[in-house]
């Protein structure tokens, strides 16, 4: 996922016209007093850690100063603080706006309904999720056409906008929908969309651009910091790895498997944190590539799930046996093997050669390496 922090998303917006506050990047708290006092940023001001977590206006990462003394020392402060794990290196100084009202508006995919969606409350800048489900309308939208002038509308009925504000409201969902569409977006969101005078203003950005769509967006070639060092390691070798909080390490083949794997584990109380999907591949040293990289990882123990079609039974098993004489003893753990399919009797018989027994069933396999890792959570 590449997801902008509020700055970048802004400036994104600002391409497409939706109106903003006045506003500029400090990275350091003399910088911030400068920004005040030569007038870049009036007062008074707003200031903003640029963290990529939501929720800064309660946690106390988003701070008002009316002076440029005051700007320093709440650019100081905030530049301190590690909001929700991430380290506060940016901040955003904006002018002050006088908000009439607060609004939610966001256009993302509905997954089941396999279109773009407009989302649109009342009840803007609280977190979407603890507003309660009446007051918030849902408006799928054809992406071939785009927004329709009654959706839009319906839009500014939820909004109770009419008049020049109204008019301010249909330019912006335009330009909202167009930076979506342009910019292979996810999710453009603004909360809180405020009104002030009789005008709309952006107010907060959440932007993310779609990950099958990075490789159209060089730009943000250097922010892509939701990657942990492993899983930055594992794309280089075009590895499919993801990092989760659990401690049962997860070798399958196919997105399918693999999923459906993490879900039996759950099941019997177990807990996957790294999960490896070996796709298609008939190459042994692929094989040896994931498994050793699974292992920098610290399982506490690692399901092996293999249905063998294009990647056969013996392939894996052979890269699994290699690679586990390349693991330090001090990073070895116990090893659940499942190998079903295409040269099975092959795969089995490799592994059973290097002390790895099959079991041939989901269920006990499972089971087995839950309790390889200490027992359910
Ligand atoms: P978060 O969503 O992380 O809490 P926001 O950018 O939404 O951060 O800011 C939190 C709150 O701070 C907003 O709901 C709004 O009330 C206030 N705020 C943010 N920017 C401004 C601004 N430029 N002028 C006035 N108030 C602001
Ligand atoms: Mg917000």
């Amino acid at each position: 996922m590449v997801k902008l922090a509020e700055w970048r998303g802004k400036e994104l917006f600002r391409k497409y016209g939706v109106p903003l506050p006045k506003g500029h990047v400090a990275r350091s708290a003399e910088e911030a007093e400068t920004l005040a006092r030569n007038g870049t940023v009036p007062l008074p001001c707003v200031i903003k850690a640029q963290v990529l977590a939501g929720g800064r206006g309660k946690g106390g990462a988003v701070k008002f100063a009316s002076s440029p003394e005051e700007a320093r020392a709440a650019a100081q402060s905030i530049l301190g603080l590690e909001f929700k794990g991430e380290k506060v290196t940016e901040l955003l100084l904006e002018e002050k706006l006088p908000i009439a009202k607060e609004l939610y508006l966001s256009l993302t995919l509905d997954r089941s309904l396999r279109v773009p969606i407009l989302i649109a409350s009342a009840q803007g800048g609280v977190e979407i999720e603890s507003v309660d489900d009446a007051s918030i309308v849902r408006i799928p939208v054809h992406p071939f056409p785009g927004l329709a002038a009654y959706e839009k509308r319906r839009v500014a009925e939820v909004f109770g906008a009419t008049g020049s504000l109204a008019k301010s409201l249909d330019r912006l969902l335009e330009s909202l929908w167009k930076a979506f569409q342009d910019e292979d977006a996810e999710l453009v969101e603004i909360n809180p969309l405020a009104i002030v005078g009789d005008g709309l203003v952006a107010l907060d950005a959440k932007v993310i651009i779609e990950d099958d769509a990075a490789f159209r967006h060089p730009e943000y070639g250097d922010i892509r910091d939701d990657r942990t060092p492993l899983e930055e390691i594992a794309r280089e070798k075009e590895i499919a790895f993801v990092q989760l909080d659990g401690n049962i390490g997860v070798i399958a083949n196919g997105a399918g498997l693999t999923m459906a794997t993490l879900d039996v584990l759950k099941e019997f109380g177990g807990n996957p944190g790294v999960f490896l999907d070996l796709g298609g591949t008939d190459d042994p040293k692929k094989v040896t590539e994931a498994f050793l990289l699974m292992a920098q990882a610290k399982p506490r123990a690692v399901f092996l799930n293999i249905f063998g079609g294009v990647t056969r039974c013996d392939t894996v098993a052979n890269g699994l046996v290699a690679a586990m004489s390349q693991v330090p003893p001090e990073d070895r753990f116990p090893l659940v093997a499942r190998i079903r399919g295409n040269n099975e009797k092959e795969g089995i018989e490799i592994l059973r050669s290097a002390g790895i027994t099959s079991i041939p069933t989901l269920r006990e396999s499972a089971q087995a390496v839950v309790a390889a890792a200490g027992g359910t959570a």
